[in-house]
């Protein structure tokens, strides 16, 4: 074949590259499981969702789309807007694993779609908004969370626990650090609050963290009961 001809086909191969696999437009994911015992004792109000008081576990807060720089995209496509019919499959996994608590007292699809528009939007390029929220759920199920603290000693009994090590029992369930993050309840403890585990690019497996998040937790803090 001419030079020119060679020259034209690895252009076609070089744009097919892009054409089949899309670039990913973010870093890494964070994925938040929050405890609702420290949703629900602050001065902000709480709601259970119209099923009824939510399991006494983690629940998820979200799957989100981070820049190694510790900045993130937000609302990605405004034309890809969250449609029930698409995760009809996973809502009662969602209910159980993925609890709304913002009142008024609701079935959980409204918090869904703010995740889903505000972060789930900025990961199309490798997922879909079934797989969005089926990632989510798996990713749970990988690691039990409350199971990994209650191993080491760690119970929501309203307890002190010293920061390091919930850290610690939870890098060595799953072989990475996480993000500890507090909140204060109304009273003034600080509170175990949300954790945040990173996950690759393609929502699968857990990595090491490029930055975490700012947690705002002292050295030792409160698990509340829930
Ligand atoms: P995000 O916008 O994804 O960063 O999450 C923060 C928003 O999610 C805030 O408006 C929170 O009030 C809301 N939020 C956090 N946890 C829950 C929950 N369990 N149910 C409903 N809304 C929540």
């Amino acid at each position: 074949m001419a030079a020119k001809g060679w020259f034209i086909l690895k252009l076609l191969m070089f744009q097919g590259l892009f054409i089949s696999r899309p670039q990913e437009d973010f870093d890494f994911f964070y994925f938040v499981l929050q405890w609702p015992g420290a949703s629900c004792d602050t001065n902000r109000p709480c709601c259970y969702p119209t099923s009824g008081k939510p399991a006494a576990d983690f629940g998820i807060h979200g799957l989100w789309p981070n820049y190694n720089d510790g900045s993130f995209p937000s609302n990605c496509n405004p034309d890809s807007q969250f449609d029930r019919s698409q995760i009809s499959d996973l809502v009662s996994s969602l209910k159980q694993n993925w609890p709304t608590l913002a009142c008024p007292s609701n079935e959980g699809f409204k918090f869904w779609e703010h995740e889903w528009e505000k972060h789930g939007t900025c990961s199309e390029s490798v997922m879909d908004q079934h797989e969005y929220f089926e990632n989510a759920l798996k990713l749970k199920d990988k690691a039990d969370l409350l199971q990994i603290l209650t191993n080491s000693g760690i119970n929501p009994d309203d307890g002190f626990y010293n920061l390091k090590k919930i850290s610690n029992a939870i890098e060595d369930a799953i072989g990475f650090t996480p993000g500890i993050e507090c909140n204060k309840d109304s009273e003034r403890n600080n509170q175990l609050d949300q954790i945040y585990i990173c996950v690759d690019t393609s929502g699968t497996e857990f990595i090491e963290c490029p930055v975490l998040p700012r947690g705002r937790c002292p050295t030792r803090v409160q698990f509340p009961k829930f």
